[in-house]
Order: structure tokens, then C-alpha cells, then sequence
């Protein structure tokens, strides 16, 4: 078998479309404009380029971006004073902290310190009870983007049996629920997961959200099952150059799996129109307009 390859660029391109489609709608209709603040503090690189991507990408769907940059020595009173002027600005409707904060800002703190209406990212811990219990929230973007690639390919995921490898509170615990949410059946899979690999060949779907280049072989995978890729490895070449691979070996699991996404080109570019969608929710909910279908759960 030769996977299917699931194009998240092109995926992504769709999903920023539709975005864009209603927000010219929410303009016309309403006189609304949804808007994005993004506060990214200190300087670093791989930050700094997401920042400026979302940045480009809020604009190009019709919505309002505004940066916030702030030194790296910011103080948590400075910071949180900050996030206490977005949470009350009405022309602001989603709010997202750039992590990872530098070491002397306590992140817990300034994730729950937004208005968990705002919190585009999913991270609030009311978002996160929320989505554990089944009820409307903010769903952070990477797991979101990847359900909506798995409906898209699949349609229903009912009775499925999905493994998620890693728990993290960003990727792998959300990813499960959501799947759970979908009535799949969940298994988390961690670093200290005995026999990893059957675990894994009971799956007809695979997340694999670890961060180890290259980790999961092709003679993991289930005939027919659908993997996705969240990891984002970059890896030096024979050759002295660097080049960016996920958390599965794309090659030997191409040849076995029904369906997959490839690094790049698969979960990441969804991320950021995932980002995009939640922004729009947020204004849709926050003015008590019906919410865009299909962008959200
Ligand atoms: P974390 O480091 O927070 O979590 C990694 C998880 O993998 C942990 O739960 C860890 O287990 C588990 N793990 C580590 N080693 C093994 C192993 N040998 N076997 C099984 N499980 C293992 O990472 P994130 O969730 O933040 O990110 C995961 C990957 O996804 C990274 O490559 C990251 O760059 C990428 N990513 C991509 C995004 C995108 O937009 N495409 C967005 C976010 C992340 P334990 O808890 O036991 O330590």
C-alpha cells in the first residue's frame, strides 16, 4: 500500500478561505472586525518568525493584528498589567502569548491571567476543563487542526482506535480528548509506555506528537491506519545541510499506512489557520453571532 498524503498546505489554504469568507460577511453584516493581539516577549529566533507568520496571516484574512513586543527582562507586573488592557479592549477578541516565556515569568500564571474567551490558544486552564467535559471552548490549534484533517478524511472517526503518542498539555492530552470527543477509542502513549510499538499496531489512527525525529518505523503502523504528524525535528544531512522531519519515518510508514501528513506541509501549516478560525469564534461568540461551521468543534 501506498499512503494517500494528507496536504495540509493545501488544507490550511481552505480553511484560511473560509476565515476570510466570513469575516467579510462579519464586516458588512455586523460592521465587526475580529482581532488578534499577539505578545511575544524577549528575542527568540524560531518566536520571533511564528510571530511575524501569524501576524501576516491575520492580515491577509481581513482581520485586525496587533504585535506586542516586549523586552526579554519585562517584569510578570508589566506583562500581566498588559494582558489586563487586552482582555478589556473590545476591538480585541483573541489574545496570544508567544511561549516559551522567558524563565522568570511564571507561565501558568500569565496563561490563566487571560480571559478565557480570549485565549485563542486553548491553554486557560477553564478552556481546558471545558474541553475535558465535553462543553464549547477554546480548542488549542494544533490538535484542532489535526481533527479537522482526520474528519476531513475520514468522516466520522466512531469507533475508531486512535493512539496518541505524547501527553502534553499542548498537543497530546488535548489531541486525546478531542478524539474521545469523536468516540474514537484513546490510548496516550508516553516515555513510559511498555511495548510502544504494539501499542501502536492496534491503531487505525496515529498522532504521534513527541518530538524525536524519525521515531515510529513503518512496521509500527497498521495496515490502512492514518498517521499524523506533529513533529517538527530539524536534522543535519550527510551533507552538512539541515532539513525538517516529523516524529514518524515518512518513508517506511508511507508504505504502510492508508493515509499521512508529511513534515513539512502537514499538521504545522494548519496550526496557524487553526489560530485564525479560533479568532474568528471568538468574535462570533463575544457578539453573540452564530459561530462559522466547520471551523471549530
Ligand atoms: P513535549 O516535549 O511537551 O512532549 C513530548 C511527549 O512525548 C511527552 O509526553 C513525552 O513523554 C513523550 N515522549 C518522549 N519520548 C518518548 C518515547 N521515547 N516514547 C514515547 N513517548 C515519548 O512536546 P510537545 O507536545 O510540545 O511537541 C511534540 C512535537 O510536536 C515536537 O516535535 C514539537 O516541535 C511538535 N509541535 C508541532 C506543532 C505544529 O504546529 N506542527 C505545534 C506544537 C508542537 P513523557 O510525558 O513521559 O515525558
Amino acid at each position: 500500500m501506498t499512503a494517500q498524503v494528507i496536504d495540509g498546505k493545501a488544507f490550511a489554504a481552505e480553511v484560511r478561505g473560509k476565515v476570510a469568507e466570513h469575516v467579510t460577511r462579519l464586516k458588512e453584516k455586523h460592521d465587526l472586525v475580529p482581532g488578534l493581539a499577539v505578545v511575544l516577549v524577549g528575542e527568540d529566533p524560531a518566536s520571533q518568525v511564528y510571530v511575524r507568520s501569524k501576524g501576516k496571516q491575520t492580515t491577509e484574512v481581513g482581520m485586525k493584528s496587533v504585535e506586542h513586543k516586549l523586552d526579554a527582562d519585562t517584569s510578570e507586573a508589566d506583562l500581566l498589567a498588559l494582558i489586563d488592557k487586552l482582555n478589556k479592549d473590545d476591538s480585541i477578541h483573541g489574545i496570544l502569548v508567544q511561549l516559551p516565556l522567558p524563565k522568570h515569568l511564571n507561565e501558568d500564571l500569565v496563561i490563566n491571567s487571560l480571559d478565557p474567551a480570549k485565549d485563542v490558544d486553548g491553554f486557560h486552564i477553564s478552556n481546558v476543563g471545558l474541553l475535558g467535559t465535553g462543553q464549547k471552548s477554546m480548542v488549542p490549534c494544533t490538535p484542532l487542526g489535526c481533527l479537522m484533517m482526520l474528519r476531513h478524511h475520514h468522516g466520522s472517526l466512531s469507533g475508531m482506535d486512535a493512539v496518541v503518542i505524547g501527553r502534553s498539555n499542548i498537543v497530546g492530552k488535548p489531541m486525546a480528548q478531542l478524539l474521545l470527543g469523536d468516540s474514537c477509542t484513546v490510548t496516550i502513549a508516553h516515555s513510559r509506555t511498555k511495548d510502544l510499538a504494539d501499542v501502536v499496531r492496534r491503531a487505525d489512527i496515529v498522532v504521534a506528537a513527541v518530538g524525536r525525529p524519525e521515531m515510529v518505523p513503518g512496521d509500527w503502523i497498521k495496515e490502512g491506519a492514518t498517521v499524523i504528524d506533529v513533529g517538527i525535528n530539524r536534522i543535519e544531512k550527510d551533507d552538512g545541510k539541515t532539513k525538517l522531519v516529523g516524529d514518524v519515518d515518512y518513508e517506511s510508514c508511507a508504505k504502510r499506512a492508508g493515509a499521512i501528513t508529511p513534515v513539512p506541509g502537514g499538521v504545522g501549516p494548519m496550526t496557524i489557520a487553526c489560530l485564525l478560525a479560533n479568532t474568528l469564534t471568538a468574535a462570533c461568540r463575544a457578539n453573540g453571532l452564530d459561530e462559522p461551521e466547520g471551523l471549530t468543534v
